[in-house]
């Protein structure tokens, strides 16, 4: 009734904000439709009516890809240390607290133990809701153990990509981890053991140009953002207008840097089916305790 009782102004903002509650219903940033939050939840997080893919969860992404009870955590316990002592408008201490706290994760990558179809892999799941799924010690800690775990047990290994790039909280620590996780990824290859990496939407920067783009297979999601600079950085550096797509999954698969581009509601047939091709003889082992 107080919406009655004074003289309001509907200016266009207001109009749009009103359309959207909160909760419920989302808006699709990729045809601007009105999607119910349920609807979405049900088709794997992807537009009815655009196929635009929306960010997935943890839970939902070791649902998606891995058999029902198989994932078992690996090196769950490890937490961000604070180095560099840094502040900027709040601390990194808070920030990491804040983010323990929505996401229910002490950071930016999950990695496990899980099956795919019949093949045991090592599985790492990256979140952009973690602090941007930045890589700071913790997730090249994470990442690389994954690795070397999978190169010692003989599996392969699955990382799906999500990832602004290095922890800036971190400073110098967050850049060695590029070198870190991709000698990991040597050392497997050198052992004959596959990786496929996952790039999900968006996958850039410190993570991009690391394990996410040394994989054996290297598929994206549609649409999926993948870049090293951001678009600003790089038209102001070459001094040139940027082509249209620039940075998509597609644009990628055109260019020869992508093996596929992979619909979400695929992903796990075509998994399997690299997994069919690429893994070892007698690779698949028992799963072991957490
Ligand atoms: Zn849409």
């Amino acid at each position: 009734m107080a919406l009655f009782g004074k003289k309001t102004r509907y200016t266009s903002v207001t109009v749009r904000k009103r359309d959207i509650p909160d909760g419920l219903w989302v808006k699709c940033p990729g045809c601007g439709e009105i999607v119910y939050r349920n609807a979405l939840a049900e088709a794997l997080q992807v537009c009815p009516k655009c196929q635009y893919h929306f960010p997935m969860s943890r839970a939902e992404r070791i649902a998606l890809l891995t058999e029902p009870a198989s994932w078992s955590e690996w090196d769950a316990h490890l937490r961000s240390a604070d180095p560099l002592e840094f502040t900027g408008a709040t601390s990194y201490r808070e920030k990491l607290e804040e983010n323990i706290r929505t996401t229910g994760h002490p950071d930016a990558v999950s990695c496990g133990g899980a099956r795919i179809g019949p093949h045991e892999v090592a599985l790492g799941v990256m979140d952009f809701a973690f602090l941007g799924g930045s890589m700071g010690s913790v997730v090249g800690e994470k990442i690389t153990r994954l690795i070397e775990r999978a190169t010692a047990e003989r599996r392969p290994v699955v990382i799906v990509c999500a990832s602004g790039g290095a922890r800036m909280y971190e400073g110098m620590l967050s850049l060695m981890q590029m070198a870190k996780t991709s000698a990991a990824c040597a050392r497997h290859r050198d052992a004959g053991l596959p990786y496929i990496a996952v790039l999900t939407n968006p996958t850039t920067a410190g993570v991009m140009a690391s394990f996410a783009t040394l994989g054996d297979v290297i598929i994206a999601e549609p649409g999926a953002l993948i870049g090293f600079a951001g678009p600003r950085v790089i038209r102001e550096t070459t001094q040139q207008e940027l082509p249209p797509g620039f940075q998509t999954a597609e644009f990628l698969l055109d260019h020869g840097l992508l093996d596929a581009v992979v619909h979400r509601r695929d992903l796990k047939t075509v998994l399997i089916r690299l997994l069919d091709y690429l893994a070892p003889a007698g690779a698949a082992v028992p799963a072991p305790a957490p």
